[in-house]
């Protein structure tokens, strides 16, 4: 026996049979049983959602003597005329059939009465290839057509037919075919040809599908051809996805942000013989399947996977930030695109993994994560701050001024300091671009208003100067007070002052090259040191170049930070370092630890 390919051995006979769609058989099967048939139908969506089996099953039972619930009984004379083959029934391809002397000859053929039914058919597949010309000849038959007549016109592209056809036509749309519906028609299938499967091989399928049910069955085909039994493997090593741990380990590295191992294993994969495209499609296929499984709870039962593919995906999901991934996602689905156009698709593919794996490199997210961190971080450090004050002791303001001053009695002196020595440095240099010396208005305020003293002050010394920065100033040792309370021995938030000297460093420093490098950076406070780290020898050396140090130094001291360093995170770099670094800050202390 010839082999039948099981989309032809499966296509519905019957309206029952078919996989969805069920608005369009609605409407079809009304018209069936009143009997008012129109005279030109049109079926329109994407492929594979089947257009042209309701056409025939269509066809079928408007000839049909007497149709069981609107579907051909099958055993009537017309029925059984009609399943040899009739002339009653023509199906037309326009893709190959699309000029005006095809559709004169049907508008004579057309003529002629049906031989065993009622009607006579005509299904005119992909009928929007029809010529300009061959649509007008149609329209002709459209507007004057036999009584014995019904087109039907199948398309996916409706938008591509003339307003004067569309007008003539009764359209129902075909829709996508849910995935869950897909599995159960692909089950019922191989439980009818008795092949053994895995659920989750049956998933991939489905998936692979795309809301196509005759994609999917050929899909199946392939599966079936390639092993006999249908397992998972089997099914990915069909659809061309590489190796599913080759292509995890590649979008771990991009999360990480590794670089260089993200590159390592994009070559590992190409060498082994993957299309660029192909690759590009598994990314964003396990990209998307991430991203579902760190926002979704029910992403075990949505991504039906294997159980240890579905650990690896979670376990990814779990260690990356939900912007990561949906950046990684964004960069590689504008490199699917631009990948119909270049003629060197693999550099365009690299391109996109040191983009992704390279954040930093995007100056503008960069900027805005870096700012939007930094507000966050003010933000809490305001709310924990009022909270401070309003669980002080009750007292007037009088007092509180006057405690105020005296605990911090060291402060305002070293301000002047400060602004002094700014102005002075200003002066030293010529430059007037300088940024003014910090206000405090808000201070002042507090001191010389009539209103209450509330969190305000605080606030404003605090945001302005991150707290570590306050302990920085408060020479020669902290005094207790309000502020202090509850974090008098951890310094302040690193995130935060790391912020506020980027936004300084931004505002005030014209060498781009500087800004960049110092983007880079890791901040961590160790003990009353503020260290920006860097694991990069070159981005060390160039830091301790004089003019960046002193742009560093002057940006640290614009914010009122005495106690930094700059460190390698390599140790042998930093020993290196360590006494350059004491020749370049020689006027501060510094501690190495
Ligand atoms: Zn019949």
């Amino acid at each position: 026996m010839a082999h039948v390919s099981l989309y032809r051995r499966f296509r519905p006979r019957t309206f029952d049979e078919l996989v969805r769609q069920e608005h369009v058989v609605r409407v079809l099967k009304n018209q069936i049983g009143s009997g008012a048939i129109g005279h030109a139908y049109l079926f329109t969506g994407p492929r594979g959602t089947g257009k042209t089996t309701v056409a025939r099953i269509f066809a079928r039972a408007i000839n049909c003597e007497n149709p069981k619930d609107g579907s051909p009984c099958g055993k009537c004379p017309a029925c059984l005329a009609l399943a040899g083959g009739s002339m009653d029934i023509s199906e037309i391809d326009a893709a190959s059939n699309n000029g005006v002397n095809e559709m004169r000859d049907l508008r004579e053929k057309v003529q002629y009465p049906p031989v065993n039914g009622r009607y006579k058919v005509y299904i005119i597949d992909e009928v929007h290839m029809l010529t300009d010309s061959a649509f007008n000849a149609l329209l002709k038959t459209l507007e004057e057509p036999p009584a014995h007549a019904v087109f039907i016109l199948a398309t996916t592209e409706p938008q591509k037919l003339p307003a004067t056809i569309l007008s003539r036509c009764m359209r129902l749309d075909f829709k996508l075919i849910p995935e869950e519906d897909l599995e159960k028609h692909l089950i019922r299938v191989l439980d009818e040809v008795g092949k053994k499967y895995e659920k989750e091989a049956v998933s991939a399928i489905a998936r692979a599908g795309a809301g196509s049910d005759r994609d999917m069955l050929s899909i199946a085909e392939m599966c079936i051809a390639y092993s006999d039994d249908l397992t998972y493997e089997g099914v990915t090593a069909v659809l061309g996805a590489a190796d599913f741990q080759e292509t995890c380990g590649l979008v771990s590295a991009l999360l990480r942000f590794e670089c260089g191992e993200a590159i390592e294993q994009t070559e590992k994969i190409l060498a082994a013989g993957k299309a660029v495209g192909v690759l590009v499609r598994n990314i964003l296929d396990l990209l998307n399947q991430v991203l579902v499984a760190k926002t979704c709870r029910t992403a075990e039962k949505l991504l039906s996977l294997p159980k240890e593919l579905f650990a690896a995906v979670k376990n990814l999901a779990d260690r990356a930030e939900s912007s990561a991934i949906l950046r990684a996602t964004e960069i590689m689905a504008k490199t699917e695109n631009e990948l119909r156009y270049t003629a060197s698709p693999r550099i365009v593919l690299e391109t996109a993994i040191v983009r992704i794996s390279t954040p930093s490199q995007d100056l503008d997210i960069d900027a805005l994560l870096v700012r939007m961190d930094a507000l966050e971080q003010e933000l809490k450090t305001i709310k924990e701050t009022g909270v401070i004050v309003s669980a002080a002791p009750q007292t007037t303001d009088v007092q509180i001024h006057a405690s105020e001053r005296g605990e911090n009695s060291a402060q305002p002196p070293v301000k002047e300091d400060r602004s002094a020595k700014l102005v002075q440095e200003a002066e030293e240099n010529g430059d007037d671009d300088l940024p003014p010396p910090m206000e405090e208005p808000m201070f002042e305020e507090a001191y010389f208003s009539d209103e209450p003293y509330t969190f305000k002050a605080h606030k404003n010394e605090n945001s302005a100067l991150p707290k570590g920065v306050e302990k920085a100033i408060e020479e020669p040792k902290p005094q207790p007070n309000v502020l202090q309370k509850g974090n008098s021995a951890v310094p302040a938030n690193a995130v935060a002052t790391f912020g506020l000297f980027m936004r300084t460093l931004r505002k005030t420093c014209r060498n781009g090259v500087l800004v960049t490098i110092c983007s880079d950076l890791e901040a961590e406070y160790d003990g009353d040191i503020f260290v920006l780290y860097t694991d990069n020898d070159t981005v060390l050396r160039s830091l301790r170049r004089e003019e960046h140090a002193a742009m560093v130094r002057q940006v640290f001291e614009q914010i009122g930070i005495a106690n930094f360093e700059v460190r390698g995170r390599n140790q042998t770099a930093k020993e290196d370092g360590i006494a350059q670094l004491k020749r370049d800050f020689k006027d501060y202390t510094v501690e190495v630890k």
